[in-house]
């Protein structure tokens, strides 16, 4: 949609009456910056496609002033879809003219490895305390053998007779805005410029061999469940001399039967009798790190917290830890032999029909009891 386009200036960040070489160092900068191929920053693709709209249009006499008078309608015929029919490969070339390389075109740079995930499960201690944890992966490395080169020992890679060293193969494309040279990588050597004539036995001439490895990865204390931990460098290797890929593992923590985390919070709920809760009490709760025994006044209703500070979990930047939080629950008793039932109505009758007596009463007169009305 024409009207959900950005104004040209403003996408090259340049003020409407810039100069032609104005123009082409914003390009040349954001172009750089954006370049899906380098770029980390978020949408780069779509940022490096709406520059180079935005450059082939001001950098144009006649379009820009067409642009100027009326508009993205007058340079971009069928709406939304207007640059439908101009590729990348055009991009590219522009590129090229610039850095005098077209890094998506051309020969292939040194690249990143891959990125691997490993999902590791770990118990409620593990995450409130820390551990050790060895992983077993299965990764590719660069083959031992030919040192990644995908060449037999004692052999060397040949220039690659397609595109006779260079990597790159060009032909001409035509495009709304004229003819391009598109460049591509050569398809035999894959841009590398030379081939292999023995390949590699080890790997096959794949550069490549997968490897199983054991790492130790240190889970320090306080990681909450989905925390990722980046083992540097531990990736898969990267393409003509890039770095390593790093290796992300993912923890997932099992719940605990009767412990619930809330942030550094460790949340407990504790049952206690109707008559601990009635005459007060002391009782032992447990921690993460034996029990600890609490204090109950006489009188305490369900929904009572008592905090145990320090008790929780370790703050991951910090020295000290949240609390435990013991809620309290107060249990009516079910199956009461004949002497509970009948110290149960005594203890009723003195309560002055206060609680609920032999004859049952109906859900409203409940309700008004527990809402005091
Ligand atoms: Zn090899």
């Amino acid at each position: 949609m024409a009207e959900n386009k950005r104004d040209y200036y403003e996408v090259l960040e340049i003020s409407r009456d810039a100069s032609k070489d104005d123009i082409r160092s914003a390009y040349r900068k954001l172009a750089r910056r954006y370049h899906p191929d380098v770029s980390k920053e978020e949408n780069a693709e779509a940022r490096f496609k709406e520059i180079n709209e935005a450059y082939q249009i001001l950098n144009d006499d006649e379009k820009r002033s067409l642009y100027d008078r009326f508009g993205h309608q007058a340079v971009n015929q069928n709406g939304g879809a207007g640059f439908g029919g101009f590729d990348m490969g055009g991009f590219g070339s522009i590129f090229e003219d610039f850095f005098g390389f077209g890094q998506r075109t051309g020969r292939p740079g040194p690249s990143r490895g891959t990125d691997l995930r490993y999902d590791l499960e770990i118990t409620f201690e593990e995450a409130v305390f820390g551990c050790k944890h060895e992983l077993h992966i299965r990764r590719s490395e660069a083959c031992p053998a030919c040192h990644g080169s995908g060449a037999e020992p004692g052999t060397t890679p040949i220039r690659c007779p397609e595109c006779n060293g260079s990597g790159q193969v060009r032909r001409s494309q035509q495009s709304i805005f004229g003819a391009f040279v598109n460049v591509s990588p050569c398809p035999r050597c894959g841009g590398r410029g030379e081939t292999v004539s023995t390949p590699c036995t080890t790997c096959h001439g794949s550069t490549r061999v997968e490897q199983e490895r054991t790492l130790q990865v240190d889970i320090p204390a306080g990681v909450d469940d989905e925390t990722r931990i980046r083992l540097s460098g531990e990736g898969e290797p990267g393409a003509y001399g890039g770095p390593p890929g790093n290796l992300y593992v993912v923890l997932h923590t099992k719940p605990h039967p009767y412990f619930k985390r809330r942030e550094d919070d460790i949340l407990l709920n504790m049952n206690i009798n109707i008559s601990q809760a009635a005459l007060g009490t002391e009782i032992e709760v447990p921690t993460l790190e034996g029990t600890e025994k609490i204090k109950i006044p006489a009188g305490t209703q369900t929904g009572t917290v008592f905090k145990l500070r320090g008790k929780g979990v370790p703050h991951l930047q910090r020295r000290d830890r949240g609390d435990q939080v013991v809620i309290i629950n107060i249990q009516v008793p079910l199956n009461l032999d004949t002497n509970q039932k009948r110290l149960f109505k005594e203890l009723a009758k003195s309560l002055n029909g206060e609680a609920v007596v032999e004859e049952e009463k109906s859900f409203l007169d409940r309700v008004r009891e527990a809402l005091g009305i």
